[in-house]
């Protein structure tokens, strides 16, 4: 199954609608490897369907997040709550002074998630781990 077609399953699944507007949404999400926050998503949708409202962007967000397709990474220093569509095990690592957010591959990651699973028990729906720090370009402005 495509990534897209996972995220409007889903939606399916928590018995909502599939609009066209968060078939929009869900598009964006299974395509960008940047990490939006609710406000860059509804910019980005809303130019394509000038009705959609905030409120839309952030039911279909929770139902995603609420059953796992998508995480919820919280903020990069920003105060803005980011979000991710990879669940894959990975590290993002957010930049302070700019506010990107780039994944970073771990094998170590995968055998944390299984640990965690196998001691606990619990089926492991979401991860958020961040690292925060600058990044290789703001540290060269930050020597200037
Ligand atoms: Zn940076």
């Amino acid at each position: 199954m495509s990534p897209l077609k996972i995220l409007t399953n889903t939606l399916k699944q928590a018995g909502m609608r599939v609009t066209p507007q968060r078939i929009a949404i869900c598009k964006l999400l299974s395509e960008t490897d940047t990490h939006p926050t609710a406000a860059t998503i509804f910019k980005h949708v809303q130019a394509q369907y000038p009705s959609l409202s905030l409120a839309t962007v952030y039911n279909t967000l929770d139902a995603l997040t609420g059953l796992g397709v998508v995480n919820v990474l919280g903020h990069a220093g920003d105060d803005n709550v980011h979000y991710d569509a990879d669940t894959s095990p990975h590290i993002n690592l957010a930049c302070v002074s700019c506010h990107k957010i780039v994944d970073f591959a771990s094998l170590q990651v995968a055998s944390i998630d299984s640990e965690v699973s196998k001691a606990s028990g619990y089926k492991l729906l979401g991860v958020r781990m961040m690292y925060y720090g600058l990044c290789p370009d703001c540290q060269k402005i930050n020597v200037q």
